[in-house]
């Protein structure tokens, strides 16, 4: 059959994206060139996979081309999307605020662990950023009440519509302050926190993708990528009632400087949790 003038096949758009993506230095050019193939024509994966030579007006054409184009400048391929799985829950995510990391289920898995042993009913999720953690739990938890705060506006403003797309805002309280400032002392019985912990010198090891489009005050620590862990600590301390779980995500190395503040502070019992990859991710402490 004749190609019509003017309309390109889907295939053959996606195939020069295969190229363009993996000179980008983008790892896996395919699954991301129907990814957003998939996006641009409001398909699934597999529907690029098999219609190859379906003709894409001259619209889909352009709006899939400046996809492709922004992901060669290693734009997030989340922000691309504006949305990004985590703890099997769709999220909305974009520019101005960290987009969830697998890794960081692991402090939704010990924080209703937690909650569902002891009956705990009062959360705190301290730096929220889209909100993922807190939205989980609150699913989690059908009758706990959480609160969580993030310095960043735009991170207030993702995790609200996170947590109204996902039926919880009624019992997720959000709050814009400085870590655990707008807590009342002795309110929570669990807090958790994905607070930043690079190492401000750290940047030149990050991909493209973080480095440059991620925002830096979500991800930046402090010369030892401690200082906020530091203070998050001493904010936990006085949050927390008695008893209470203190459980924040660290480096992979920072396990053994982790354990000093917790228990420099006064929280008892302090310990290192590993990841799925067996390496130091969060440590957690008892008020
Ligand atoms: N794990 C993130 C990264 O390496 C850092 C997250 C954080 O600072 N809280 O990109």
């Amino acid at each position: 059959m004749a190609a019509t003038p003017g309309v390109v096949s889907l295939g053959s758009l996606v195939q020069s994206a295969v190229a363009d993506l993996a000179r980008a230095g983008v790892e896996t050019p395919r699954l991301e060139a129907e990814l957003l193939a998939a996006q641009a024509m409001g398909w699934t994966r597999l529907q690029v996979m098999t219609r190859r030579e379906h003709g894409v007006s001259v619209q889909q054409a352009a709006d899939l081309r400046g996809l492709y184009a922004a992901r060669c400048r290693r734009a997030p391929l989340a922000y691309l999307a504006g949305r990004r799985e985590f703890y099997g829950l769709g999220l909305r995510v974009g520019p101005g605020v960290l987009t969830p990391r697998p890794e960081t289920e692991l402090l939704v898995d010990l924080a209703l662990d937690e909650a569902r042993r002891r009956g705990a009913v009062r959360l705190a999720d301290v730096c929220t950023g889209s909100g993922c953690v807190a939205v989980a739990l609150a699913i989690g938890l059908p009758d706990a009440r959480l609160l969580a705060t993030d310095l960043s506006h735009a991170a207030i403003r993702c995790a609200a519509r996170n947590a109204t797309e996902h039926g919880v805002a009624d019992r997720l309280g959000l709050v814009r302050c400085d870590l655990t400032r707008a807590l009342r002392p002795g309110w929570a019985e669990i807090l958790v926190a994905n607070p930043p912990y690079v190492p401000s010198a750290a940047t030149a090891g990050l991909q493209p993708e973080v480095a440059c489009y991620e925002p830096w005050v979500a991800l930046d620590g402090g010369g030892s990528g401690l200082t906020i862990l530091e203070a998050l600590a001493i904010g936990a301390r006085r949050v927390l009632g008695a008893g209470g779980l203190f459980a924040s995500e660290i480096g992979s190395d920072q396990g053994d400087a982790a354990l000093r503040i917790v228990r420099a502070v006064g929280f008892g019992r302090p310990a290192i949790v590993r990841d799925l990859a067996g390496m130091d991710r969060v440590v957690t402490a008892r008020a």
